[in-house]
């Protein structure tokens, strides 16, 4: 069964300034880790351009219209206090979209049942109406929606393992009985959201908050013992992973103290549900991970498991 890793030059043309954590040496610290011997069977795809429809299945006309109204032709310019746009920045966030979106296509049609997306920006929160955090479209939500219009997905769960909170992809789900959006992040931090009272209105949201310091051990038990019985409930027919190594120990933005060997761990545990319910269909986007060296690390152990078995 080929594993899928969708991949674009654009996203490396998405430039946030010099002194910005979410940078175009994130992809090629992960397209170096993904360069060995062990990853010569990952099947590597073009991402496609999004189109209006798909943009339209979470963000309305008018934010769409607003953002792309704000295209520079030489600068960056910022949308939101920290979410940069450059002239390559328009493509590259078509192009995250289109890639989360083939990957849907790819895993309901088969044959490959595991896709990777290695694409930037991330996505996780942008709100239907605002770009926050380093996102401007929510790929992840986008994704769901997208499996249910085109492929009739009636169950799907976006799992979060990102060190924030995707507060974008809350806000796409909160009103969706079918689809349930899972997180693990650390409390306090940005963006402030995710408070485990936070249920949606089919109390379909789950936030499972960590304090500052916690490590792998603290991790997996709130995958055991809150994550994989969300997922045992609702039976999905499609995961999705919001896959962020911004947790790690090495990160500079959060105060988690998770090493390669845990994001494996959630991602073995990830697939067993997959092949439980959905027929082994997961798609996996990238987020956060601002270490270069944990990223590509965290990102190869990650992508490793989602080859096996
Ligand atoms: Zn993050």
């Amino acid at each position: 069964m080929p594993v899928l890793c969708i991949r674009h030059d654009a996203s490396l043309h998405h430039d946030t300034g010099f002194w910005h954590p979410e940078r175009p040496e994130r992809i090629r610290a992960i397209e170096s880790a993904l360069s060995t011997a062990a990853f010569q069977n990952l099947l590597r795809v073009e991402a496609p351009l999004a189109t209006r429809e798909h943009l339209l299945l979470v963000h309305p006309e008018r934010y769409i219209r607003w953002l792309e109204s704000n295209r520079p032709a030489d600068q960056l310019i910022a949308v939101d206090g920290d979410t940069m746009m450059s002239p390559g920045t328009w493509e590259a966030a078509l192009r995250a979209v289109g890639a989360a979106v083939l990957a849907v296509d790819e895993v309901m049609k088969g044959p490959s049942r595991r896709v990777f997306c290695a694409m930037r920006p991330p996505g996780h929160h942008a709100e239907p109406e605002r770009a926050m955090g380093f996102c401007l479209f929510n790929q992840a939500a986008i994704a769901a929606f997208h499996a249910r219009q085109t492929h009739g997905v009636e169950r799907v769960a976006v799992v979060d393992f990102d060190v924030h909170h995707g507060n974008g992809t809350q806000a796409a789900f909160w009103n969706e009985k079918t689809f349930v959006y899972a997180s693990t992040h650390q409390m306090p931090l940005f963006p402030g959201t995710g408070d485990p009272s936070e249920r949606g209105a089919h109390d379909n949201i789950l936030n499972v908050a960590l304090p500052p310091g916690a490590g792998g051990k603290e991790f997996r038990a709130i995958f055991e013992s809150a994550i994989i019985p969300c997922l045992e409930n609702l039976r999905p027919d499609l995961l999705i992973v919001s896959a962020g190594f911004d947790a790690h120990r090495a990160d500079p933005l959060g105060n988690l103290n998770l090493v390669e060997d845990d994001f494996a761990y959630a991602t073995r545990l990830l697939m067993e549900q997959a092949d439980k319910w959905s027929e082994g269909r997961l798609v996996s986007i990238l987020e956060g991970g601002y270490d270069l060296d944990a990223l590509g690390k965290s990102v190869a152990a990650h992508v490793k498991m989602l080859m096996e078995g």
